[in-house]
């Protein structure tokens, strides 16, 4: 099919995510025709590095003979089948991979489609746990202001992204919500790297004052993505680790953006030395071939469920791609990816590299912030570096840099004024500095040097 002919079939027909479709008008779609490596190539044979690994998914490159052969040795088996009353070897290869690999003492596994719906299990998993064991009023859930869970409503409800959530309100889930970590621009004054998690006074109130109507705690550990790629250090997480044992609630680890290595550990608990009770994971699990997630949990949460029929104590949530054996033999790869070619081992030349140039962009006149966390990095834009005050949301300095930033052959996907670094693992440093480069010179253009 002709370029022209894809874009005015796709106009005609297609409603882009995250999109205001209107956008197109001036700016197409471009039509993707292969993926290699760390590039996207499109029709006219103009290549992109991936700086975002395609929303966070991609992260053992495109096209990457490893997984293609996973894919095709099972499709030529079985593509899918029921696994209600059924099972197949990825699937249990997968969970027992998981479980070893897995922080403290999750065991079971339990499988979903995408990550909004892995939340969406782990909600209702932790709820009906409390509801089979004498808890009855622990019915809410708690979040953290400028947390993203995903887009159906159940995950919508413990988000705090107002752009994504505002105008839903009304038909959302009533849960609490606690002020989180903002390092930038930190209310006590405090530097990540050096405080003693200040800030989680709040959530700590909220949850002390309410544990007996609460079922859980989630967050996005680490790094709380859509929101700009906030960064918050470990002991937030230890401290809520804590919290949670104290009071009873289950801490849900939303994991499915920074799990897979994303932050230079397999899971990003590691880094605090805690496990969560319930962890969702997704994006990276079958490196951006096929839409898969999970929910693991410990062996007590799965007592809770576990019980003659007529109790009615099953957990009755199915997805019709649970446990999609292409998916499962192709996250069953990449874990095997990750201990044959030492993914998390080739790491940190290139977090270094990230680092080298942080002095770059914080000299610049409009960049607030240069942070990172594994191999996590974003861009702060801000109008007023000294009063940390933001670009007006209308300006879209972000957008501005991602249209120039095509044009010089990288994709970068900002979130509002945050330009962000999220690629693939497997990432070469020079395409790295390649992409450092891009991002460098067109923040410049965008924001000017003065
Ligand atoms: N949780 C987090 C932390 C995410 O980053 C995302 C996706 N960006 C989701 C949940 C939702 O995943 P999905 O888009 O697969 O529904």
């Amino acid at each position: 099919m002709e370029k022209s002919e894809i874009i005015s079939l796709d106009r005609r027909h297609i409603w882009h995510p995250c999109t205001q479709e209107k956008d197109l008008e001036g700016f197409p779609p471009i039509p993707i025709v292969r993926g290699e490596g760390v590039r996207l190539y499109d029709a006219d044979g103009n290549s992109y590095i991936d700086g975002v690994s395609s929303w966070w998914v991609n992260n053992l490159g495109h096209n990457n003979p490893r997984l293609n052969r996973a894919l095709n040795n099972q499709a030529a088996k079985v593509a899918h089948h029921i696994f209600a009353g059924f099972t197949h070897e990825p699937a249990v290869t997968l969970a027992s991979m998981l479980c070893r690999l897995a922080p403290g003492d999750l065991s079971k596994v339990f499988f979903t489609d995408n990550g909004s719906s892995a939340v969406e299990a782990a909600l209702k998993m932790s709820f009906q746990y409390w509801q089979q064991s004498g808890r009855p009023d622990k019915t809410r859930f708690v979040s953290i202001t400028e947390a993203y869970h995903g887009e159906t409503v159940g995950a919508l409800s413990v988000s705090g992204c107002d752009l994504y959530r505002e105008i839903y309100s009304p038909i959302l889930l009533e849960g609490f919500q606690a002020q989180g970590p903002d390092c930038y621009r930190c209310p006590y004054g405090l530097q990540r790297d050096s405080c003693n998690a200040e800030c989680f006074e709040h959530l700590e109130r909220v949850v002390s004052e309410h544990h007996q109507q609460i079922a859980g705690v989630i967050i996005e550990p680490l790094v709380q993505g859509a929101a700009g790629m906030r960064i918050y250090p470990p002991v937030y997480l230890k401290k809520l680790r804590e919290l949670c044992d104290q009071v009873q609630v289950h801490y849900i680890a939303d994991e499915i953006a920074v799990g897979f290595g994303r932050t230079g550990r397999m899971f990003a608990n590691e880094h605090a030395g805690i496990a969560p009770d319930i962890m969702c994971l997704s994006k990276g699990i079958t490196g951006g071939y096929m839409p898969l997630a999970v929910v693991l949990t410990s062996e007590k949460i799965y007592q809770g469920f576990y019980d003659d029929y007529q109790s009615l104590k099953a957990f009755l949530h199915s997805h019709s791609y649970s446990g999609n054996p292409l998916g499962c033999a192709l996250a069953v790869e990449v874990l095997r990816i990750f201990e044959d070619e030492q993914i998390l081992e080739s790491l940190p030349p290139k977090m270094e590299q990230f680092d080298a140039w942080a002095q770059r962009f914080e000299a610049l006149p409009h960049v607030g912030e240069f942070r990172r966390c594994g191999m996590v990095a974003a861009v702060e834009m801000v109008e007023s570096k000294a009063g940390k005050i933001a670009y007006p949301w209308q300006q879209r300095r972000g957008y501005q840099v991602f249209q120039k930033a095509l044009k010089r052959g990288a994709l970068l996907r900002p979130l509002g004024n945050v330009v962000y670094f999220m690629p693939p693992l497997v990432i070469g440093q020079d395409d790295l500095e390649q992409l450092l480069e891009t991002a460098y010179a067109c923040i410049i253009e965008v924001t000017g040097q003065q």
